[in-house]
This record gives structure tokens, C-alpha cells and sequence, in this order.
């Protein structure tokens, strides 16, 4: 999505984070990108995949600051700056639409970082942590969602990964994100349903900017759409597990397939209402 050009980003809240690379493995091996995909848009197991609270140095890289992120024309131009952009669009969205939330800060990073869920490091890709209700995302991870899942790449794309954290930070306040720890894995359970709610409240926070009323963005094009489609689409877990492992384990899957990730973000963005999402007393997974 593209951000109007004059408005004001700067409530956004984002912050630079690190102090987690030290002595960590982030690289670029298939250990690392088979943990990495196993735990993308991560939905709230953090003892699975991050390491125990160590020290390390830090190992943050600064890219831009984002004190420097004030105007739409800055977040059209940087990716760290859209991510402070579309915090700012999303905590006005949410804390219309659910009041009870407190805001969400984001917290960007650079190869590794603590949090009170842990260490964890970017292989992990970006995630959310319950315990202190901040979302962690390193932006070279969009590099790896265009380049090895074959995403189509775009604003939108990114906004979309953004936006899907957002909805755990949400999940957290109305209690969904427990359902992920009942039960873990397998094509209904819990797990599956909070990632594909967390997919429908992103649609429907860009079906909000859809109908021209967002004081930071402009409504999204057809193409931006197809973008957003295209990233739920290559973190589908038949699309990441055809990818790794050349065959389709559904009583592994923890975040849904392709279509029904596209399927649940395109019910919240078509009804532009979070309430079309409970997902987690449908019937069926695919009954978006
Ligand atoms: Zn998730």
C-alpha cells in the first residue's frame, strides 16, 4: 500500500532493538532457514523455537533512525520507516475497533534480540511475543519471503506481515492466542486457527484503508492486493513444506495452506470487519 504522501508517521511506535546476535547461528545454512520457515509469522510457541536468555552482543545493524520516519514519503521510501508508518495506521484501526488492546510497539532488529520470550534470531522470522506484548521483526526477512518462498514482494506484502503480527498482539487481549498453545499442530487445530485469524484481521484492517478513510494510507490498488495474496500465499505451510521437504505433511501444519491463508485474509478484507475472523469457532478451516 501506498502511504499519502504529506501524512504525519511519527506516532508510530517502533523502535530499534538488539543485544540478541552474539554467539548465535544466523546463518544463511538449511538448518537455519528450515527453523526459520517452520516458525515464520510466528503465532505464540516461543519456547519452541527461541534460545534460552543469554548474553550476547549486540548486533543490530542501524539502517535508517527512525526518529528520521515522519512523513508518508518517507515510509514509501524505506522499509524501516513503512513498518513505523503502519503502526501508526494499524494502533488508530484497533484501538477504534477493540479499545481493550493496548498499543502495539514493533521492535526492529538486525540479526538477533532479547525479549522476555527469549533470544531468538532472525532465522526465526518475525514474530510476537505474548509476555511483553511487542512484535519483533528484522526486514531482511522480506528479502527472504520474495526470494526463496517466491512472494511477489511489494508494500503491501510487507504491510500484510506487519499487520498479521498486529493480530496476535489483538489475539492476546481476547484471549484467541491460547488456543495455539492447546492444541499445536494439524490442519483444525488451535494453532492453525490463530495464524489464519491473524490472516483475516490484516485483511481487514487493509479493507478498512480500502474504503478511503485512513488518514495515512491510500486505498490499496488491485496490484497491492495481488502482493498481499502472493505473501500469505508463500507462507502457506503446503507451499513452505512442498519447498523444504518436497512432499505435504497437513498433521504438521501450523499455520494453514495457501489457500486458506488467502482464502481468511480475503473474508477480513472483502467484509473490512474483524468480527467476520473467529475463525476459531468455525466449523471448518476453510469455511472463509
Ligand atoms: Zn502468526
Amino acid at each position: 500500500m501506498t502511504f499519502r504522501e504529506n501524512a504525519n508517521i511519527g506516532g508510530g511506535r517502533a523502535r530499534r532493538g538488539g543485544g540478541g546476535g552474539g554467539g548465535m547461528a544466523v546463518g544463511g545454512g538449511i538448518g537455519a532457514l528450515l527453523l526459520a520457515l517452520l516458525v515464520m509469522l510466528f503465532g505464540g510457541d516461543p519456547g519452541q523455537v527461541l534460545q534460552p536468555q543469554s548474553q550476547g552482543q549486540d548486533s543490530s545493524a542501524q539502517n535508517v533512525d527512525l526518529a528520521e520516519c515522519r512523513t508518508g514519503a518517507d515510509a514509501n521510501e524505506n522499509v524501516d520507516c513503512r513498518m513505523k508508518g503502519g503502526m501508526a495506521s494499524l494502533e488508530t484501526y484497533w484501538t477504534e475497533v477493540y479499545p481493550r488492546a493496548a498499543p502495539a510497539t514493533a521492535i526492529l532488529f538486525s540479526g538477533g534480540v532479547n525479549t522476555q520470550c527469549g533470544q531468538a534470531s532472525s532465522a526465526v522470522g518475525p514474530f510476537y511475543c505474548p509476555l511483553d506484548r511487542q512484535i519483533y521483526l528484522d526486514t531482511s526477512f522480506f528479502q527472504q519471503l520474495e526470494g526463496q518462498l517466491g512472494a511477489e514482494g511489494g508494500s503491501l506484502g510487507e504491510l500484510y506481515v506487519l499487520a498479521h503480527e498486529y493480530g496476535h498482539h489483538i489475539q492476546n487481549y481476547t484471549g484467541a492466542l491460547q488456543a495455539s498453545q492447546q492444541s499445536r499442530q494439524g490442519e483444525e487445530s488451535g494453532a492453525v486457527r490463530v495464524e489464519l485469524q491473524a490472516d483475516c484481521f490484516a485483511g481487514a484492517w487493509v479493507g478498512h484503508v480500502a474504503q478511503g478513510e485512513d488518514a495515512l494510507l491510500e486505498p490499496p490498488t488491485e496490484e497491492q492486493i495481488r502482493s498481499a495474496l502472493s505473501a500469505a500465499a508463500a507462507v502457506g505451510d503446503d507451499s513452505i513444506q512442498e519447498r523444504m521437504q518436497g512432499q505435504v505433511t497437513p498433521h504438521t501444519w501450523t499455520h494453514g495452506s495457501s489457500e486458506q491463508r488467502m482464502g481468511w485474509f480475503m473474508r477480513g478484507y472483502q467484509s473490512a470487519d474483524a468480527n467476520q475472523c473467529d475463525v476459531l469457532n468455525a466449523a471448518s478451516v476453510d469455511d472463509y
